[in-house]
């Protein structure tokens, strides 16, 4: 798809998700909708559709809520697949270390997946919900 082309078609809910992890808009797959690591453009320079929205209107909670479980979950996999990796003689100390690093970097890694994330939910189920189909 160029970036010229508009498809503002309702994308289904693998779609959606596959395109946001990997970081592309949810409704056309376009790329380059960041702008920096924290940060979403206004808008998607192919489809237009809205990808920052006013902080106060709390709609951003979901964003947060997936951002929390994916670094958790992001922090599990990690220290859990450190620890089977050096099984039996597990260096605990590093264990402990490894899993403070986590805990701090797991949410700045996971954060504009969990944005995008929350889009492409909002993006299938929120006009699913509004039209009725
Ligand atoms: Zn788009």
């Amino acid at each position: 798809m160029t970036a010229n082309e508009r498809d503002t078609t309702k994308a289904g809910l693998f779609t959606a998700v596959g395109r946001a992890v990997m970081l592309s808009c949810p409704r056309c797959g376009a790329r380059g909708i960041l702008d920096g690591w924290f940060k979403l453009k206004d808008n998607c320079p192919n489809c237009a559709l809205g990808l920052r929205r006013a902080p106060e209107a709390d709609e951003w909670f979901g964003g947060y809520f997936v951002n929390l479980m994916a670094s958790e979950l992001l922090m599990l996999v990690v220290v859990i697949g450190y620890v089977l990796i050096k099984w039996p003689a597990v260096p605990w100390a590093t264990v402990e270390v490894l899993s403070v690093v986590m805990v701090l970097v797991s949410p700045v890694i996971s954060y504009p997946f969990a944005k995008l994330l929350w889009i492409a939910l909002e993006l299938v189920f929120g006009e699913r919900a509004e039209s009725g189909t």
